[in-house]
């Protein structure tokens, strides 16, 4: 592992273990009350022995007994001692062995579950190469076990941006050094097939049992749950059938627009859009057609209104745009646009011959700080039911004198 960095207070091996240094006092008491005992006998066994028996034949048979005694007791002391220090170094052995059968099982367990658990798990040294990677790592990335593990490839593999896989290791540094946590943080990864995934990751550090510093990173694919979400958020805001926002999220976006503008007194003007005499296209050529038109006419719009303005649907034929910093000649300007460009895209030139379809705007402007985007809205729609009166197929802009016979724009 090269320089493997270890943690400062690991428990080392230099010197000698304290239990070592308890054994050998042990050992050296016992010799030395051997010693002393061996002494006492010596100097008071032969007393004893001369005191008690006088005649020197029985003198020597004693000091022949004494010397039997003394071998049998030491020899009942020395199996005492040995026995119980035997059998309490063959009882460490055999719980020593239980326990590494008990270690051994319990590895091979962690392996396994680490291994089939249906989540990513990576195991990171402290300069943040790969030392395990399991089975869901493999099928999530695509990258094998062989491949990865003992370096630091992957790292190029799985973020080939650049600027990217620095901020991201730039994490994973903060993890090994400071011990920083990580709970739910998402990337988008490169799998070997080409596909982008997005995970979400839980990564801390853990010191092994010698000391050595690495990160376990535990990764859920949500790329899925990503995908809804996006989805739902997309939808939550925008209109299901022509993509254009919906009338909630109109609203929101176009007042916060207005009111920006009425603070510091710069125009702001809303369209009004109609489709003339809809009802009668889904009469004649079915609803789905009619759809298939709304779409068409949201994607005229959209594209004539570009970036300046906020367009929306707000139901039925209805259509929306929201145009900040236009006065109102200006705002007449994309109004005959978006008029001009829907009569020219035909939309219903595939389903009748001569078939023309036409939409009617309002088009209203700020008026001072009074009134809301609810007030601009009605002024709106009031021009564009004007223009219908007038004829349909026309701009008409808020106070406008009707006209039947001519078009109003700007
Ligand atoms: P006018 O020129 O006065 O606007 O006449 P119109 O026929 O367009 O009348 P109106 O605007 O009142 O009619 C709107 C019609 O739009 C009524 C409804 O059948 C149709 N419509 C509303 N929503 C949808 C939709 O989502 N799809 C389709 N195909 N038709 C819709
Ligand atoms: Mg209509």
């Amino acid at each position: 592992m090269g320089d493997t960095k270890t943690r400062p207070d690991a428990p080392g091996v230099q010197g000698r273990h304290p239990l070592l240094k308890l054994a050998a006092n042990r050992a050296l008491l016992v010799a030395l009350v051997y010693l002393l005992l061996g002494m006492l006998w010596i100097l008071w066994s032969d007393r004893l022995v001369e005191a008690l028996f006088r005649d020197p034949a029985h003198l020597s048979h004693a000091q022949t007994w004494k010397g039997w005694l003394y071998v049998g007791i030491t020899a009942i002391l020395l199996y005492a001692v040995l026995y119980r220090l035997l059998r309490s170094e063959a009882a460490q052995l055999l719980r020593q062995r239980q326990q590494r059968d008990d270690l051994d099982l319990l590895n091979q367990f962690r392996e396994s579950i680490i291994d089939n658990a249906n989540i990513w798990i990576n195991v990171l040294d402290a300069d943040a190469r790969i030392t395990v990677w399991n089975k869901a790592a493999e099928q999530i990335s695509g990258y094998r076990r062989e491949e990865v593990v003992g370096g630091d490839a992957v790292w190029a593999w799985l973020y080939p941006d650049e600027a990217y896989r620095g901020d991201i290791g730039r994490r994973v540094r903060t993890i090994l050094d400071d011990g920083a946590e990580i709970e739910g943080f998402e990337t988008r990864i490169r799998c070997k097939d080409g596909q982008v995934k997005t995970m979400a990751w839980n990564q801390r550090r853990f010191f092994s049992e010698r000391g050595e510093i690495g990160s376990i990173a535990i990764g859920q694919d949500v790329t899925e749950r990503k995908r809804l979400q996006d989805e739902l958020e997309r939808m939550a805001v925008h209109d299901a059938l022509t993509g254009l926002l919906n009338r909630r999220e109109f609203e929101v976006r176009a007042s916060q627009r207005l009111a920006a503008c009425a603070r510091e007194g710069r125009p702001c003007c809303l369209l009004w859009v109609d489709i003339d005499d809809f009802k009668s296209v889904n009469d004649r050529f079915g609803h789905q057609v009619g759809d298939d038109v709304l779409r068409g006419v949201a994607r005229v719009m959209h594209e004539a209104v570009g970036g300046r303005g906020i367009t929306a649907r707000c139901g039925g034929d209805e259509l929306v745009v929201a145009l900040p910093d236009l006065a109102l000649d200006a705002a007449c300007t994309v109004a005959e646009a978006i008029r001009q460009q829907v009569e020219a895209a035909a939309l219903l030139a595939a389903h009748a011959d001569g078939a023309v379809l036409t939409v009617s705007i309002g088009v209203a402007d700020r008026t001072g700080d009074a009134g809301g985007l609810a007030a601009l809205a009605s002024a709106a729609d009031q021009a564009m039911y004007r223009a219908k009166a007038a004829g349909r197929n026309r701009v008409c802009r808020v106070a406008d004198a009707v006209d039947p016979g001519g078009r109003l724009g700007g």
